[in-house]
């Protein structure tokens, strides 16, 4: 009326709407969009400032964790291919498991090979099974011995993605180096099930993750002394019995 009541509706004067927009309040606030200096309203502008904000996200799994972080520590040094696949593929949950390749019709079953009645998913198979657990506690029994990784530190979100702060020191990249072993027996073992139908006992899983273990200890040595001495906390990788 007279232009007194007029609104200019091309800008936004509210970021407070009505309970019922409170999820489109809460992205906005999010995105940081009440704060941003832009030279106009228009949907390309928002768009293009909303792209600039993007960060990294993982497409499922239920983690706090900076994605950064989970993408950094899954490609780290410290691991081999193998277990670099591994890790890549357990942090995005495309590790063909029972679980994903049954939503894919590539399965008949979404069942635990090793017979529980469990779906056998990424969290089943390195942290809830009842085998992950026994290899996880043996394991445990003989590396919290030589100080090499501390039981505390081991949680299931730890086990998927990596130490919450990245593979900084010498002491965690170890650390994330024999969760990923461990977790690459359990990925063998599991398709030895599938594919032989032959199940492998507690002790042969055990020496199989003692001799990879022993065999990075070896090749560590032999690239840098120094580094390894700093990694392992021996002189000689002959003095460390894992
Ligand atoms: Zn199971």
């Amino acid at each position: 009326m007279m232009g007194l009541c007029a609104l200019d509706l091309t800008i936004p004067y509210s970021w407070d709407p009505l309970y019922v927009y409170r999820a489109l309040r809460d992205f906005a606030f999010g995105a940081g969009l009440p704060r941003a200096e832009l030279t106009s309203w228009s949907y390309k502008i928002v768009m293009a400032h909303l792209r600039s904000k993007q960060t990294m996200t993982l497409q499922r799994g239920n983690t706090a964790l900076d994605p950064s972080i989970i993408w950094a520590n899954v490609l780290d040094k410290c691991l081999n291919n193998k277990q670099k696949d591994i890790a890549w593929m357990s942090a995005h949950m495309c590790l063909p498991t029972r679980s994903f390749m049954f939503k894919r019709h590539l399965a008949l079953t979404e069942h635990c090979p090793h017979g529980c009645t469990d779906t056998e998913h990424v969290y089943h198979l390195f942290w809830e099974f009842s085998v992950a657990r026994r290899v996880w506690g043996l394991v445990l029994s003989s590396v919290s011995h030589n100080r090499l990784l501390p039981r505390s530190s081991l949680t299931a979100e730890s086990v998927l993605y990596g130490p919450s702060g990245g593979c900084r020191t010498p002491e965690l990249q170890r650390q994330w180096r024999i969760v990923n072993t461990v977790k690459q027996v359990l990925w063998e073992v599991r398709n030895i099930k599938v594919y032989q139908k032959t199940s492998a006992d507690l002790v042969t899983l055990r020496r199989r993750t003692q001799n990879l273990l022993q065999d990075d200890v070896m090749v560590d040595f032999a690239k840098d002394k120094r580094l390894a001495r700093e990694k392992w906390g021996v002189d000689h990788w002959k003095e460390l019995i894992i």
